[in-house]
């Protein structure tokens, strides 16, 4: 039976468990917090820090394959692990890429990928010089998750809110909507594409308000997206899961925004909506197996349930009982002991065959569900 670990213990990992239990696989997860989301799925939980080079090394060095669920993991020891001979998803020389917004935008301009025009800043002193540059947005280099480590400069009086660190300062699109294309690569390079998703924001405060799966687009801005994205993946030259961010602006331009070489929030209606959802198809690929079907089963909407403002403390989540009386409601609860206000607890999908039904019930969900303190 191959032994497989898996850096980081958060959702993404316990949703990767989840699917790991219908294959012949031993599981490892590495992760500081002994109470984390995936900590109590797997065969093996080691406490230890991901960023540290002894504890990655020394988690990996047995193992058959290795993947990751955040992506600020020790290179040097994977890089180590993979001249070892571990197989690692995605490889260490694609992560390397991807970690540093720096190195990925300049990535893709190397390989002719449509994103934004950048220019790199080392400094608040460089980030002054670039007035004719904006409206833009600022991005640091590595460190930004999750919305922090990007700013919108929009004019001169924003550059205080600039970072001086190093960083890349992108033209800003005028979005007309955002998509995520998941991309599957198996160790042969043969590859599977999900259908595109739309993330739906919410405008005044900046937050995905709920993602709808197959996005709708007409046709020839799909195959353009589809191309791009999979013209990423295959100059990123790695097995793995990507899941590929779009803009899709005014003029119908489709812009890459960036990838995660890895499952993604914006695949998690695949676990209900699709054949073979992307945790499935990630333990496929690991375990040498055929790809998955990506077809959808029906279309599926997902919305993220984030700790409530103003509550910090001990979970408890309100609502749930009359959301789950909705047909095809699927509840997912991650397990992390305390809320604050944004942290991803869960996430709810929707399925149905109208998209009216979809919007409507989730934001059914967003009024009903609330993670709040006991
Ligand atoms: P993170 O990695 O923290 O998710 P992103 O780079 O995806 O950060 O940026 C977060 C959001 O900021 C995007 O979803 C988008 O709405 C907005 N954004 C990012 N880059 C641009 C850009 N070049 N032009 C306009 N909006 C942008």
């Amino acid at each position: 039976m191959k032994k497989a670990g898996i850096l980081g213990g958060g959702q993404l990992g316990r949703m990767l468990l989840q699917a790991a239990i219908n294959y012949p696989v031993e599981t490892f997860v590495l992760e500081n917090d002994l109470h984390c989301p995936a900590a109590h799925l797997c065969h093996h939980f080691v406490k230890g820090d991901i960023t540290s080079f002894e504890d990655v090394y020394n988690f990996g060095k047995d193992l058959d394959v290795l993947t990751i669920e955040i992506e600020n993991v020790n290179q040097e020891a994977i890089e180590l692990l993979e001249k070892d001979g571990v197989k690692i998803y995605p490889s260490p020389a694609a992560l390397k890429i991807i970690k540093n917004k720096i190195l990925q935008k300049q990535f893709y301009k190397d390989n002719q990928v449509p994103t934004s025009p950048f220019i790199i800043t080392q400094n608040i002193q460089e980030l002054e010089q670039q007035i004719n540059f904006l409206p833009a947005v600022h991005k640091v280099g590595t460190g930004g998750y999750d919305g922090r480590g990007v700013q919108v400069i929009q004019n001169k009086d924003d550059i205080v809110k600039g970072f001086d660190i190093p960083a890349v300062l992108e033209k800003s699109v005028d979005i007309k909507k955002e998509i995520a294309i998941i991309i599957a690569v198996d160790d042969k390079d043969k590859t599977a594409i999900y259908p595109a998703v739309d993330m739906v924001f919410n405008q005044q405060l900046n937050t995905l308000d709920y993602q709808i799966s197959p996005a709708e687009l007409p046709e020839k801005i799909l195959w353009k997206a589809e191309a791009i994205a999979l013209k990423v993946v295959k100059e990123l030259k790695s097995p793995g899961i990507f899941a590929v961010e779009l803009f899709i602006d005014l003029d119908d331009n489709v812009w890459v925004n960036e990838t995660a070489p890895r499952v993604h929030n914006s695949g998690h209606h695949t676990i209900e909506g699709n054949y073979c959802s992307q945790f499935d198809m990630l333990w496929r690929i690991m375990l040498g197996y055929p790809l998955g079907n990506t077809a959808p089963i029906l279309p599926a909407a997902i919305v993220n349930l984030l700790g409530a403002k103003g509550y910090t403390g001990i979970a408890t989540y309100q609502g749930l009982e009359e959301i789950m009386q909705v047909e095809n409601i699927f509840v997912h609860i991650y397990s992390k002991k305390e809320t604050k206000p944004g942290r991803k607890m869960g996430h709810i999908t929707i399925l149905s065959k109208e998209k009216q039904e979809l919007i409507h019930q989730a934001n059914k969900i967003k009024q009903t569900v609330k993670v709040i303190v006991e």
